[in-house]
């Protein structure tokens, strides 16, 4: 058997076993394919299903152990054409609108396989790499609003960069809780968030010790924005109980329905209380690059703490989030560990001062940042605001359709880019209209056309649109209101 890797047998040069390829040239050839593969799905993307669900035979292919020698590079791409391309989670599709996801970008994914030849570790140290994350935190910074001397680290996501928000607000309430952990408490600490707020805060708050009913839910507005006089009913309620109110979660862009919270009416009041206020901008952070969305983020500036995503708005291949913190200490006295294998003596490899380790939980770091980086650089902040507005102006359109239907109704007000919505198919009672959008999402997925997902809206199950994909066009949308118009016409008897 011909096998490009050379792990078991010393060559003549003496190199012995080593992950490298013996024939250069025929690897060169089989990654040349890849790339030739990846761009004609990707031309070609349009023509497939949304989504297709693996078959049990080709499920059963993934038991079994490791094989014990090697394949080779062919046989292990042949495997994921095979067995993983067909069965792709479709977000890179024009009609997936589920959850709220980007759609990647092709300067993304090659910039992943550059970082992965860079293959620094971004623990921090002096090199390019760092400074290219650096970079892209510095303008994350600027597309919010927030002052260079901001802190931040990229992170997996916005869950991890709720999480290092939390912590580092907890911190500077708590200064000897890294010490003392939450047995040092007197009094139960609690914080507070919409009830449309992301499930991730609950969790942040579970796996910091509090447990999730330290999270206040707040009642919202008809527009499922936080309604700040219940909040600051809320706040003074908990501090005549004994509670010491230290956190204030805002939403810019719920994941529901859009919703945009007051951020300057949440910040006047974090003022006023003495409260952390962090703001969840997994979706809203991006709308600072264009003039006509920013409005919507207006106050995020004020933030102690946000937390952003770079693979939802701007299109970076997962992962990518970062958490940006106002007072550069306070985040690193929250994290900083300083081993003496890790001491820095201010030159050499080891020369910088701050490590962007430090600034969150994680050593060891990817190189996230550059295909944000080369995403800026292809796209312009202007390409991404493009973007974003279209899929704004996409979602005000479908909602023009949904409320001229007579067998459609619109369940929440359109804020940026997520629609809600309901079929009301003829003659059905509410419970059977509730049934019917249930079973509805689960069949378009299914059927592979359109893949939109389902949520529940004061108590009521609708189908939800998230238009965070660039490769949607206007007939994609008025196609997918025809096939919900079928679905509420009369079944033919
Ligand atoms: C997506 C999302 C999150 C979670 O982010 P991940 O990147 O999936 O970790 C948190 N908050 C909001 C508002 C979101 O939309």
């Amino acid at each position: 058997m011909n096998r490009p890797w050379r792990t078991e047998e010393p060559e003549g040069d003496g190199a012995g076993p080593t992950l490298d390829p013996s024939d250069w040239d025929r690897t060169r050839a089989l990654a040349h394919r890849m790339i030739d593969d990846a761009f004609d799905d990707l031309r070609t993307v349009r023509d497939r299903p949304v989504w297709t669900k693996m078959p049990d035979e080709v499920a059963a292919t993934f038991e079994g152990p490791a094989p014990r020698t090697p394949l080779g590079a062919e046989a292990a791409y042949a495997a994921f054409r095979e067995r993983v391309v067909p069965y792709r989670m479709g977000n890179d599709h024009p009609r997936f609108w589920a959850y709220y996801m980007g759609s990647g970008t092709v300067i993304g994914a090659l910039a992943e396989f550059l970082a992965a030849i860079d293959a620094s570790n971004l623990g921090g140290t002096e090199i390019g790499a760092a400074r290219v994350e650096r970079q892209v935190l510095d303008w994350c910074k600027e597309m919010i609003g927030l002052p260079k001397s901001a802190s931040g680290v990229m992170t997996s996501g916005a869950s991890v960069a709720n999480l290092i928000g939390a912590a580092v607000a907890r911190h500077a309430h708590v200064p000897d809780v890294r010490v003392q952990g939450i047995e040092g408490l007197r009094e139960p600490l609690v914080a507070y968030a919409s009830g449309e707020v992301h499930s991730c805060h609950a969790r942040s708050l579970e796996l910091m010790g509090h447990g999730s009913r330290a999270l206040h839910p707040v009642a919202t507005d008809e527009a499922f924005r936080i309604d700040v006089a219940a909040l600051r009913r809320a706040v003074a309620h908990d501090r005549a109980a004994g509670r010491r109110p230290w956190l204030v979660v805002a939403t810019a862009g719920t994941v529901n329905t859009g919703a945009f919270d007051d951020l300057h009416a949440v910040a006047d009041l974090c003022a006023e209380e003495g409260l952390w206020f962090h703001v969840d901008a997994a979706i809203g952070a991006p709308y600072g690059l264009s003039a006509r969305l920013r409005p919507k983020i207006a106050g995020i500036e004020r933030a102690d703490s946000v937390a952003l995503d770079l693979h939802k708005g701007l299109h970076a291949p997962f992962e990518a989030g970062a958490v940006l913190v106002r007072d550069e200490v306070a985040h690193r006295e929250a994290f900083s560990v300083m081993p003496p294998y890790l001491a820095r003596s201010g030159r050499g490899l080891a020369g910088r001062s701050t490590w962007l380790s430090e600034y969150g939980p994680q050593l060891t770091r990817g190189f996230k940042a550059l295909k944000v980086w080369m995403g800026f650089l292809a796209y312009g902040t202007d390409g991404f605001a493009r973007v974003l507005e279209r899929n704004a102006d996409q979602a005000r359109h479908l909602a023009a359709r949904v409320d001229a239907s007579p067998v459609l109704e619109r369940v929440a007000p359109v804020e940026a880019d997520i629609v809600c919505l309901r079929v009301l198919p003829e003659g059905a009672d509410r419970d059977a209209i509730d049934a019917a959008n249930r079973t509805l999402v689960d069949e378009l997925q299914e059927e592979g056309d359109f893949v939109p997902s389902g949520t529940t809206l004061r108590g009521r199950p609708c189908i939800r649109v998230a238009l965070c994909n660039h490769r949607t066009r206007p007939d994609d949308l008025d196609r997918f209101v025809t096939r919900l118009e079928r679905a509420a016409a009369p079944a033919p008897s």
